[in-house]
């Protein structure tokens, strides 16, 4: 696997992507906002609304880290719904636990360490999943795509947010400069960590583009796959269905 910066074995890449979350954890909010000039907001405001959730629905929030998404999903299937927040990482999951309970959000949410490529849930046992930000971190992406087939229920749908290919080349130069040279940068003002900052750079270009991540949802069973660029496919949010 190329990790960008240094080429590693594929069985080392979880342990190297577990070091930078676990480095990143207690500044990634405000990371998040500081790198994308809050944007990332936007993007998941998009996907609550495309993600068709009701009262009572049951959601996973696989790679949900500090539960931006979970929160939004709580609030919306009420108390008679639950949202599984999970995540491989206990440092992001604590972080994410702290911040919604402050926040109120307790009752209808469960906490779950887990990797997505084997998740352990029974078989269709959610009406919604979302990863967001968090498959291309995924060492096997289609077993991670098959796993969540299994435990999604037959009508959910999957929604993947997640870094595609800018559609305009210009966005896509003055976009790589961003993140090979500022992005770093502002990893080791903000969090001073270039060096976790530099791999979510690399991730980025690494991840499948729009077509490609549509062909491997398609491949791992999911109907009528399609995907909506967001900021000029900057990001991608792509959905499917199982029937
Ligand atoms: N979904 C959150 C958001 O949008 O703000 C967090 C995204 S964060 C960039 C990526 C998350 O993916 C991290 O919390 C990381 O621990 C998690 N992750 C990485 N590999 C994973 C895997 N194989 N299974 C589950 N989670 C994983």
């Amino acid at each position: 696997i190329d990790f960008g910066y240094k080429k590693v074995a594929k069985g080392e890449k979880q342990g190297l992507v577990a070091n930078v979350f676990n480095s990143v954890a207690k500044k990634y909010d405000v990371m998040n906002d500081v790198m994308s000039f809050g944007i990332h907001r936007l993007w998941k405001r998009y996907t609550i609304d495309c993600s068709g959730v009701r009262s009572g629905m049951k959601v996973l929030d696989i790679a949900g880290g500090t539960g931006d998404l979970t929160e939004q999903f709580s609030r919306r299937v009420g108390p008679t719904g639950e949202v599984v927040l999970a995540d491989i990482n206990n440092a992001m999951l604590e972080v994410g636990r702290d911040k919604l309970r402050n926040r109120g959000i307790v009752g209808n949410v469960r906490y779950v360490q887990a990797n997505a490529e084997e998740l352990p849930f029974a078989d269709n046992s959610f009406d919604i999943i979302t990863i967001a930000f968090g498959l291309r971190n995924v060492t096997e992406k289609q077993k991670a795509l098959e796993s969540m087939l299994r435990v999604l229920k037959p009508g959910g749908r999957l929604l993947v947010l997640e870094f595609s290919k800018p559609v305009l080349p210009v966005l896509s130069s003055a976009y790589d400069f961003y993140s090979f040279n500022v992005l770093p940068q502002m990893g080791r003002m903000v969090a001073g960590d270039a060096e976790s900052y530099q791999y979510l750079a690399e991730s980025i270009r690494m991840h499948p583009d729009q077509e490609t991540l549509k062909g491997m949802m398609e491949t791992a069973g999911y109907e009528q796959v399609t995907f909506t660029n967001l900021t000029g496919g900057i990001v991608a949010l792509h959905r499917g269905f199982k029937f």
